[in-house]
């Protein structure tokens, strides 16, 4: 073993444990949850694994995942019963044997008192260590976590499956812990939000050398509220995370610049917010048909001045409606959305008024019912931000 603490911990990956994972049974938010906390930290995150409660095949996850990166956190299987093997695993992947470890067994058997219970032979095997492993307080049960000092300055986690178990033992205890070990590198992140552009249009213009490039890294992402192009730079030679973000950017805004309406992640809400402020403005909207997903999307907010929301059958005049509910909540912008079905998807029509007029705007939505009603509040959206823009 190797008492090297210089090494950064720079790539992770994340291993869950587990049958009840690997069957379907159970949802893993482990994972997802750590790796998007290290992801943010700036660790390289190369590979989400579950495995069954199988030993021989929860060793070689160790095993192998050790070979590649620098920090392993697995959750799940610390439980006391022989299914609950990450123990044997980690010992087995390390060469190590596992035994009982005095002051744990004290710790456990302490909490069994407090119940006025015995502790059942089998709870054991939670107090067992390996010689590379330091237990891992859990406030809230009975397993503790190993961190394991591997070879190679290499850092092992076992955690708790239950997340109101695992979750406070690694915000509060393991995530410190890395940070002062030295977690992570520099890194710039730059998300742009576009609407108006399908993702692959976008991927199109970006083009595939731009797509695939490691480092910066720059990612499509097609979301219901928009297509994310999101930029990640990590510090390469001389070169500093900001200036390869940039360089970057700077070829993601010449192509597709007229579509970004954000950053990073603002919502409709806040970007329509943002463009009415500018002009100390206020809205009024009704909505016919819709099921209210206009409101939904926007939210009450303080520059809503009005919003109606009718039903299907009381369409008439949208112009009319736009200026209608505009001047009857004496706000600055009128906006009236109706939709009605064209074969699968949805037709979509908007206008807006305002002292100098009113437009009207047609689009299409893909898909019919919630979607279509869900996609015509986007497009309404859309369609007041660009007007917000103009003139
Ligand atoms: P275990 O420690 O493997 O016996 O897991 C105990 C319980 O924790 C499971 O029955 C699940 O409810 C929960 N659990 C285990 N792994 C995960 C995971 N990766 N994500 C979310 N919940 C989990
Ligand atoms: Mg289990």
């Amino acid at each position: 073993m190797s008492s090297d603490h210089s090494r950064r911990l720079l790539t992770a990956e994340l291993l869950s444990v587990g049958s009840e994972i690997t069957a379907g049974e159970t949802r893993d938010t482990n994972a997802g949850d750590l790796a998007r906390d290290l992801t943010r930290l700036g660790v390289r995150v190369g590979r989400l694994t579950a495995v069954p409660d199988r030993l021989d095949v929860a060793r070689d996850a160790f095993s192998d995942a050790l070979q590649r990166s620098d920090l392993v956190i697995s959750t799940g299987g610390l439980g006391p019963t022989p299914d609950d093997l990450t123990r044997e695993a980690i010992a087995a992947a390390l060469g190590e044997t596992p035994m009982v470890d005095q002051e744990l067994e004290a710790w456990l058997r302490e909490l069994w008192r407090r119940r006025g219970m015995a502790m059942p032979d089998m709870n054991l095997t939670q107090a067992w260590l390996i010689p590379s492993a330091r237990a891992i307080g859990n406030p809230n049960g009975t397993a503790p976590g190993w961190w394991v000092n591997a070879a190679d300055a290499r850092v092992v986690v076992a955690l708790p499956g239950p997340p109101r178990e695992m979750r406070p033992m690694w915000r509060e205890d393991v995530l410190p812990r890395l940070q002062a070990r030295g977690l992570g590198e520099e890194q710039e992140i730059r998300t742009y939000r576009l609407t108006g552009i399908g993702e692959s249009a976008v991927a199109d213009l970006l083009g595939e050398a731009l797509l695939r490039q490691q480092n910066p890294e720059v990612a499509t992402y097609a979301r219901a509220e928009a297509v994310d192009v999101r930029i990640s730079a990590f510090a390469e030679g001389d070169r500093s995370a900001a200036e390869l973000a940039e360089e970057a950017e700077r070829v993601v805004l010449a192509h597709v610049g007229k579509h970004v309406w954000a950053r990073d992640d603002e919502s409709w809400a806040s970007a329509i917010a943002r463009r009415l402020s500018e002009r100390g403005w206020t809205l009024a909207t009704a909505e016919i048909g819709t099921g209210g997903t206009l409101l939904a999307l926007l939210g009450f907010q303080p520059w809503l001045a009005r919003s109606v929301v009718a039903p299907a059958h009381t369409a008439g005049d949208l112009e009319a409606m736009a200026g209608h509910v505009r001047s009857a909540a004496g706000a600055d912008v009128g906006l009236a959305v109706t939709l009605r079905p064209e074969g699968s998807d949805t037709t979509v029509l908007i206008a807006i008024d305002t002292d100098t007029g009113t437009k009207t705007e047609r689009r299409l939505a893909f898909l019919g019912g919630e979607q279509g009603r869900l996609r015509a509040a986007l497009l309404a959206a859309a369609v007041l931000w660009e007007a917000l823009g103009e003139g």
